[in-house]
């Protein structure tokens, strides 16, 4: 049985966007559905709703999927007025605030940091988390916001995996306790199997009201885990979020430096200091024999470093406990501190710590004579 537009609206009306239903509310695209029975329509929102939408988006979803002879359903969420003219301009917030706003500093943090890379899978959460932890190991009070949107990894990385912040007043989520770090993440407000189709303007927003909409408690460091790759999302967020500098990961590989490049050009095009590159997974050592081989070539970020006239932090193996730790929420800085790789991490962070304080980010430190 062929499927009509009005199939899809009336499964529509058992699904509320705010007051009204999402067919009432006016913010429903025109409902588009092809021959094999493949359902799409947007729902236009204000970009400062992107996160309270998304619980709407997936409810609508399912009801249409749950329609005989839909083949699939794709419900997006869009900062377009439905019918396709452009959104005006958002409206200042509370105090007269744009909802948009430039870097501006963050209550209750010193200094963010970001942690990038080129593209995925290179170990850029992993880094992260333990670059957090070691920040905090000396002695340091630091916060951990997951910004990649599309594969939030902190709540596994950390055991947090199934907790929901509390909302202490209006929209201010209390961060999450991880291992002494307080952390934000998207994985804690969506559940994991929703994939989150979301258009740019929704996802800054999104990492916008994380990033401001969080009672950060008296932190001398953020860590923000951004969105792999360095297209127009990872661009407008360098530019939107107060950036002391950025940490950008790669491995050894060609390819990987190649992104790299591009993470480190990227960050210089909106004038935030680059800390240094971290190389990943750059030895591997037998777990039977002890021989350290260098599977993907060695030595290569840091030349990449030196050409690129930016610091090189330090490299840390592939090594099965780094995986196998942060796999199962372990992080291997909080549980296993005596290993070699931990150090790796606290010297990576010393390395970070002293060029953020220094206010020498790639540069050398100067040198200080007492007389
Ligand atoms: P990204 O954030 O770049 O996508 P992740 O941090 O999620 O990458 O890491 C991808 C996978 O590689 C994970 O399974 C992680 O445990 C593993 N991994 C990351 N770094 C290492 C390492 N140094 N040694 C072994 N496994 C690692």
């Amino acid at each position: 049985m062929a499927i009509s537009e009005s199939d899809v609206l009336k499964a529509l009306a058992g699904v509320r966007l705010g007051e009204r239903t999402l067919p009432e509310s006016g913010r429903l695209s025109p409902v588009v559905v092809d021959p094999s029975g493949r359902v799409v329509v947007s729902i236009a929102v204000d970009p400062s709703e992107a996160l309270a939408s998304e619980p709407a988006r997936a409810a609508a979803e399912a009801a249409i999927k749950a329609l005989p002879g839909v083949s699939a359903a794709l419900v997006s969420l869009t900062a377009e007025r439905a019918g396709g003219a452009p959104s005006p301009r958002p409206p200042a917030g509370p105090g007269g605030r744009a909802r948009m706003p430039r870097a501006q500093t963050i209550e209750g943090v010193k200094h963010v940091l970001a942690v990038a890379s080129g593209k995925g899978g290179v170990g850029k959460s992993t880094t992260a988390v333990n670059l957090a932890l070691a920040l905090q190991a000396q002695g340091l009070r630091v916060g951990l916001l997951d910004a990649d949107i599309y594969g939030p990894s902190a709540p596994k990385l950390l055991g947090l995996g199934g907790q929901r912040p509390r909302v202490i007043s209006g929209r201010i989520l209390e961060p999450l306790d991880g291992y002494g770090l307080q952390v934000m993440s998207i994985g804690f407000l969506v559940e994991e199997e929703t994939a989150m189709i979301w258009r740019g303007p929704m996802v800054m927003s999104a990492i916008t009201q994380m990033l401001r909409e969080v009672a950060w408690n008296d932190l001398d460091a953020l860590v923000v885990d951004m969105p792999p790759g360095t297209g127009d999302a990872q661009l407008t967020m360098a530019q939107a979020v107060p950036l002391a500098g950025a940490v950008i990961v790669s491995t050894p590989q060609d390819l990987a430096l190649i992104d790299a490049r591009r993470g480190v050009a990227m960050f210089k095009k909106v004038e935030v200091p680059i800390l240094g590159i971290v190389e990943n997974m750059a030895s591997f050592a037998c777990p039977r024999c002890g021989t350290v081989s260098h599977i993907f070539g060695h030595g290569g970020a840091r030349q990449e470093a030196e050409r690129l006239g930016v610091p090189f932090l330090g490299e840390v193996p592939l090594d099965m406990t780094i995986r196998e730790t942060s796999d199962s929420g372990r992080p291997v800085v909080a549980t296993a501190s005596e290993e070699p790789h931990a150090a790796a991490y606290r010297a990576i962070a010393a390395g970070v710590w002293t060029r953020i304080t220094g206010g020498t980010a790639s540069r050398p430190s100067p040198r200080i004579v007492i007389e």
